[in-house]
């Protein structure tokens, strides 16, 4: 088959991945987008197969043997994808990251394995590349995905004394290896899996130490490594396909991590090698809260609404975990039937990944209109009777503007203590991701209706009904 016809489909399907990343960006077009990436990743597919099996070099690898991976992959792919609750999201996607990492270096190393050696140092640097980066993706990733699954037998921590500077030697030795197989490509054969042995153990030494909450962000660090790796394969194989899905991937991996950086005012480096926890210095729970918290009933709260015209619910992962989202979306209908106005307030990083509480608003229906980031809601916290806040806590927290020792000074927050009243629904005074008490909770506004979210909202639906 000419080449020109293949080319020709791979640029469609870049085209509909680019697509597919702008899509992605707003709630309304992001179901169309993901759909056309899908059929670009079909064309992809069909074409490359018919290019591999028309090909002379197929060694052996046949129609049968190519749909038998499609069936195996595509049912083991759909199980996960329908089983998996969405809290647990984040290591599905690491999982998925590994995966890409693995199969990267995995082509990589067949293509080195058919051709003997490599003749050119591009190509020799290719695979390096793909090897390396493959490698530490794989392993990375499932160091992250066990932890995040939270299993007892998964290290964490710094498992060996001068972790750090272990890794160092063995990304540069690495390197050295990868630079030695561009000099001298016949080497390619001989260095490769040394390196990858090296650098199974760097994925691993690397993620080992970073804390368990901060796993997020390295997540989304793993897949841009496993963009770059397969795009490292692409120019192996000479695949233009995988070397702009893969740049895509890279790229948006990348972007994607500073935004969630910025927005818990980290740096990468501080989430690579920081630790997160209160900071010494900072007020500890008993100084925040004691004897100053009021606690409210569902009775006490539906009262607030009766003259109430504008409320603004927050939501939190505190949602995500007790799955309220159905209830408050019946919660919202019932007091629109009143005449009060309801808003939702999202902070951009609320939840354990992100666009968390954007997914689980819109799988409730509620209208992507009256869904607000949060620097269009905070300037409205002021005229509202009421904001309702619901399993969030570091995003509501305003030691982020007031304590510069706080590990998320600096954050910008959703301002909910502006509100006329605030309510917080969560089940205890326990601290979230960051570890540290919330002021807000104690605050004079405040009432705090103690419970799980969603049976909380369900008996406020009630006692609204009733009163
Ligand atoms: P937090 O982790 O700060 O707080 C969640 C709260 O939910 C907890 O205090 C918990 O309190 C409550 N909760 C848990 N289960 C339930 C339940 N069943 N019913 C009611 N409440 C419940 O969440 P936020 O969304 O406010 O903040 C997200 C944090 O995660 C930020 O610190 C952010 O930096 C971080 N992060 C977010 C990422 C993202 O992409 N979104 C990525 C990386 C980090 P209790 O146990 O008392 O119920």
């Amino acid at each position: 088959m000419s080449q020109a016809f293949p080319n020709f489909v791979y640029l469609v399907a870049g085209v509909l991945f680019m697509y597919v990343l702008k899509g992605l960006s707003h709630p309304r077009k992001a179901v169309r987008a993901n759909q056309l990436g899908a059929a670009g990743m079909t064309l992809a597919i069909v074409v490359t197969i018919a290019v591999a099996v028309s090909s002379p070099d197929i060694h052996g690898i046949g129609y049968v043997l190519i749909a038998a991976g499609i069936v195996i992959g595509s049912v083991i792919g759909a199980t996960f994808a329908i089983r998996v609750p969405m809290t647990s999201m984040p290591q599905m996607v690491g999982l998925l990251n590994g995966f890409g990492g693995g199969a990267s270096m995995m082509v990589a190393s067949g293509d080195l394995i058919a051709s003997g050696s490599h003749s050119t140092p591009f190509l020799a640097g290719s695979t390096m590349v793909a090897g390396l980066i493959g490698t530490v993706t794989f392993f990375g990733s499932l160091v992250a995905a066990g932890k995040l699954q939270e299993l007892k037998w998964v290290p964490s921590g710094n498992v060996i004394p001068r972790q750090q500077l272990v890794n160092l030697s063995l990304t540069i030795v690495c390197f050295g290896l990868a630079a030695w197989a561009v000099y001298n490509p016949a080497v390619t054969i001989w260095v490769f899996w040394p390196m990858c042995l090296l650098a199974a153990v760097l994925g691993v030494l690397s993620t080992t130490p970073i804390g368990g909450a901060d796993m997020p962000v390295v997540i989304c660090l793993l897949n841009a490594y496993s963009g770059m790796a397969a795009a490292a394969t692409g120019f192996v194989l000479n695949n233009n396909v995988l070397i702009i899905a893969g740049a895509l991937v890279g790229s948006s991996g990348i972007i994607l991590c500073q935004i969630m950086c910025k927005a818990m005012n980290r740096s990468l480096v501080n989430v690579l090698f920081g630790t997160l926890g209160p900071a010494e210095g900072s007020a500890t729970a008993d100084e925040v809260y004691a004897g100053k918290v009021k606690s409210a009933s569902a009775d006490e709260v539906a009262m607030l609404f009766d003259n109430a015209r504008r409320v603004v619910i927050v939501p939190g992962y505190g949602l995500a975990v007790a799955q309220a989202q159905h209830a408050v979306r019946d919660l919202t209908n019932l007091l629109e039937s009143r005449g009060v106005e309801v808003e939702f307030g999202i902070h951009p990083v609320a939840g354990r990944m992100p666009g968390h509480m954007n997914v689980l608003l819109a799988e409730a229906n509620i209208p992507y209109e009256k869904v607000r980031e949060m620097d269009d809601i905070n300037p409205t916290f002021e005229q509202t009777d009421v904001a309702v806040v619901i399993g969030a806590n570091d995003v509501v927290n305003p030691v982020a503007r007031t304590d510069p020792k706080s590990p998320i000074a600096g954050m910008p927050i959703l301002d909910v203590d502006k509100a006329r009243t605030v309510v917080v629904v969560k089940r205890s005074l326990s601290p979230g991701f960051a570890g540290i008490p919330n002021p807000l909770f104690a605050a004079d506004n405040t009432l705090m209706y103690f419970g799980d979210g969603k049976k909380a909202i369900v008996d406020l639906i009630t006692a609204v009904k009733e009163s």
